[in-house]
């Protein structure tokens, strides 16, 4: 999982102050959804936690490969199951993303996630002939919306869509707490973020970058950098967290479809600043997959993207590059 910690120093004194001068405040709620945290904060009149929950868990229906009887559950079992729109939205734009990205982003990659143990089916570590005969089961352009039905190549095709389904999420709450009128607010799951407006001090949303430091947690929290954002998504995909080493070899939790094995590039992590964070979330994706000079060539007719990338020059130091847009939201001192 991503960590993009969004820094909330100072929020309770804040509210304090607000509640006593207008009526709209700024609501703060918590909770788990997709298998891991969100933080949400907008300024409103009341708390609308019950909405926010429903609405994800309506999307973690549509979209999570654990709930065994979700809308992409029941595609992977061949079971006939009508598309809603979440699952519609998700797979239109994965498609596309697939098509602009040559195929490196493809969301029927579950099987080789799986077989290397970062999916949903347990760890074992597979051979190359295992590696080979699962090829044949992945390539976006083998499963296509007809008539609003699945149709896939084989029937042992799968449908992965976590690494865009997480920043949806993000947008489906976002849109809701829009359709209220609510224009202020920062909307965080599981580290994708979108934000509108301006926080409780009355500044720029600020989100932090963590410093690549391995293991599950960054215990220690330590940031790298701190970016300013008022509207926008912003979401940070690393191989520093997910991954296992055998043999000296590093390897990471995004595979690469054309290969079936996960990426071997330097890179660390890739945190990609959109309009919306879906987007965000599978770009920061398939960016680990490209590595940095495809990446760099494939933002240069991108301009609705900037790209933040922390590379590992040896084992002790690391490089970093940013597009010149990004450069514009890193918080100056
Ligand atoms: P996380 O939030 O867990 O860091 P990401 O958003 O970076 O995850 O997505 C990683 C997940 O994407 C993997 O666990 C896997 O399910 C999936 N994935 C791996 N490789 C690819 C790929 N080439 N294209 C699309 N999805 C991928
Ligand atoms: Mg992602």
């Amino acid at each position: 999982m991503p960590r993009i910690y969004y820094l909330f120093l100072g929020l309770l004194s804040t509210l304090v102050s607000t509640i006593s001068c207008q009526n709209d405040t700024y609501q703060f709620n918590q909770g788990f959804i997709f298998g891991t945290e969100y933080h949400i904060q907008y300024k409103f009149d009341h708390d609308i936690q019950a909405e926010i929950q429903s609405a994800l868990d309506e999307v973690n229906h549509s979209l999570s490969t654990y709930d065994s009887t979700s809308v992409v559950s029941l595609i992977n079992k061949n079971i006939s199951v009508e598309l809603d729109t979440h699952f519609v939205v998700v797979f239109k734009r994965s498609q596309e993303i697939s098509a602009e990205t040559k195929g490196m982003f493809d969301i029927s990659v579950g099987p080789l996630v799986n077989a290397w143990g970062f999916g949903f089916k347990g760890k074992q570590f597979p051979d190359s002939v295992q590696i080979l005969n699962l090829l044949p089961r992945i390539g976006y352009q083998k499963i296509k919306i007809v008539d609003g039905k699945i149709i896939k190549d084989r029937p042992d095709i799968e449908i992965d869509p976590s690494s865009a389904a997480e920043g949806y999420g993000v947008d489906v709450v976002a849109n809701l707490l829009e359709k209220k009128g609510i224009e202020n607010y920062l909307v965080e799951i599981g580290g994708e973020i979108r934000s509108k407006g301006i926080n409780s001090k009355g500044k720029k949303w600020t989100v932090g970058i963590d410093k690549p430091i391995e293991g599950e947690y960054n215990a220690t929290g330590e940031i790298q950098e701190i970016v300013s954002i008022d509207s926008g998504a912003i979401s940070t995909s690393g191989n520093y967290r997910k991954f296992y080493y055998r043999d000296g070899k590093k390897y990471a939790h995004v595979i690469n479809p054309h290969t079936g094995y996960p990426s071997e590039h330097q890179i660390l992590s890739v945190t990609v600043y959109a309009d919306d964070c879906m987007s965000a979330d599978a770009y920061s994706t398939v960016f680990m997959v490209m590595g940095l000079e495809s990446t760099q060539m494939f933002l240069k007719s991108h301009p609705e993207l900037s790209a933040y990338i922390i590379s590992s020059k040896d084992t002790n130091s690391y490089s970093i590059w940013m597009s010149d847009s990004f450069k514009e939201l890193v918080s100056k001192p």
